[in-house]
């Protein structure tokens, strides 16, 4: 990989080159990309919304042909019969978050699912009831972390202890992790962090992080909003307590379609994980036979209380399509070089005054990055979306882009650094 990062060329005819001998070149054509005047988009925001899948539109007419034809008897009847809707997404989402099938289960959305998997796994007790999280999370999972406190009766100011980068730093060391970990280590009940920081792209050692919480007798959970799809996880291997993600961010399943969660192995055997029921997560054998009594399944569909929000699931079903046909391990050697070509452009335009906030180690990010502009930030960000390149600004001073692997180009990359080289701000 070393050799071919030498070798990065501020040259168009180079990011040519370059998408020629790209082994998922093809995967792009399978999206559609918003326009700019007749030609498409650049588009640099996958990490906030994912492009539509072109087959999309197929696979929600054919649920729409089925419940026309059906009716009620779609459940049982349709081409992808509706009672089982959510299963038709356990196998490839099990491989992208490097679980069980038992372990993960589409459902809900993300703030919800991170509730009511808390509802499950942060059962503080007056003496661990402490929370670890990241200082700087999204806003959601701040407001969640501080309503679950209350809800046990606790005041959110001495039961949530935020990590935030040290003075002059933008990124959190594992060292502050551990440290606030050791030291509030008896009464800890979880620590709860991102896998990818949404503003700075930080990746945490997920790893590193549950044996630390582990050793200190708490849970560990992950908002993986920003990992899944984009970094190679093993949420089993790892001991991840339990997990939630949306999917469309690089999941590209449309807005606010349905979310996901995994839960541990150890915890679906456990007879005491307490879970919030519905008739959706009961034993599905027993289900129709409405009785009283609930018996959760053997695995993580028994967090389910509904049924499956069909309409909310067909796009994902279609974007899974393109990522069941490439692995990880080509998605991350893309996702490597492309944001590390993003990265020596960018460090050519020293005439914009920013700095690039998020880690230049590779194993520290994903396929993200942030640009921390002390000046004129806003006046760059108008001239990207001036020449057709879809960005994403953050206040104050932040443009955030997102070479997306799976379909973003070396040429997209070098479209916007020249963009940006010729914007006389
Ligand atoms: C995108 C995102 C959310 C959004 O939550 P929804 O419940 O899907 O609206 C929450 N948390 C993080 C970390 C995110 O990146």
């Amino acid at each position: 990989m070393q050799e071919k990062e030498n070798a990065y060329k501020m040259t168009q005819r180079y990011a040519k080159e370059m998408d020629h001998s790209d082994a998922l070149a093809s995967c792009r054509q399978q999206f559609l990309f918003p326009k700019h005047g007749k030609k498409d988009a650049i588009y640099l925001c996958g990490n906030s919304l994912g492009l539509q899948p072109k087959e999309a539109k197929t696979l929600i007419e054919q649920e729409l042909n089925d419940w026309a034809k059906y009716g009620v008897e779609g459940h049982f009847e349709a081409k992808n019969p509706w009672f089982a809707y959510h299963t038709f997404f356990t196998e490839s989402l099990a491989k992208l978050v490097g679980a069980t099938n038992k372990e993960v289960v589409a459902m809900n959305t993300l703030t919800v699912n991170l509730h009511l998997l808390m509802l499950s796994f942060y059962r503080p007790s007056k003496q661990r009831y402490k929370i670890i999280m990241e200082a700087g999370a999204f806003p959601s999972d701040m407001y969640a972390m501080e309503t679950q406190a209350k809800l046990h009766g606790f005041d959110p100011a001495d039961a949530i202890i935020e990590i935030a980068p040290r003075a002059g730093e933008h990124c959190i060391r594992l060292s502050d992790i551990e440290d606030a970990i050791q030291k509030n280590k008896s009464s800890l009940a979880l620590v709860m962090f991102g896998g990818v920081n949404y503003y700075t792209g930080q990746y945490f050692d997920i790893e590193k992080i549950v044996q630390m919480t582990h050793d200190a007798g708490a849970l560990a959970g992950f908002d993986l909003a920003h990992a899944i799809g984009n970094k190679a996880l093993h949420l089993h291997d790892w001991k991840v307590d339990f997990a939630c993600w949306c999917s469309y961010k690089y999941l590209n399943s449309g807005p606010g379609a349905v979310g996901g969660a995994f839960v541990h192995e150890k915890h679906i055997k456990n007879k005491n994980t307490f879970r919030l029921a519905g008739w959706w997560g009961h034993d599905a054998k027993t289900r129709f036979k409405m009785k009283k009594g609930f018996k959760p399944m053997q695995s993580a569909e028994s967090w389910q209380m509904s049924n499956a929000q069909v309409f909310n699931m067909i796009a994902l079903r279609a974007s899974l399509n393109i990522f069941d046909q490439v692995s990880m391990q080509e998605l991350a050697d893309k996702s490597y070089h492309l944001t590390a070509y993003a990265e020596f452009l960018l460090k050519q335009l020293t005439h914009l005054k920013f700095e690039i906030i998020t880690p230049s180690n590779p194993a520290e990010r994903g396929c993200q990055l942030s640009l921390l502009f002390k000046s004129k930030g806003k006046e760059v960000f108008k001239a990207l979306q001036e020449n057709g390149v879809i960005a994403d600004w953050r206040e104050p001073n932040v443009i955030r882009i997102a070479p997306v692997p799976l379909y973003n180009s070396y040429q997209d990359i070098y479209a916007m650094y020249k963009i940006m080289k010729d914007c006389n701000v």
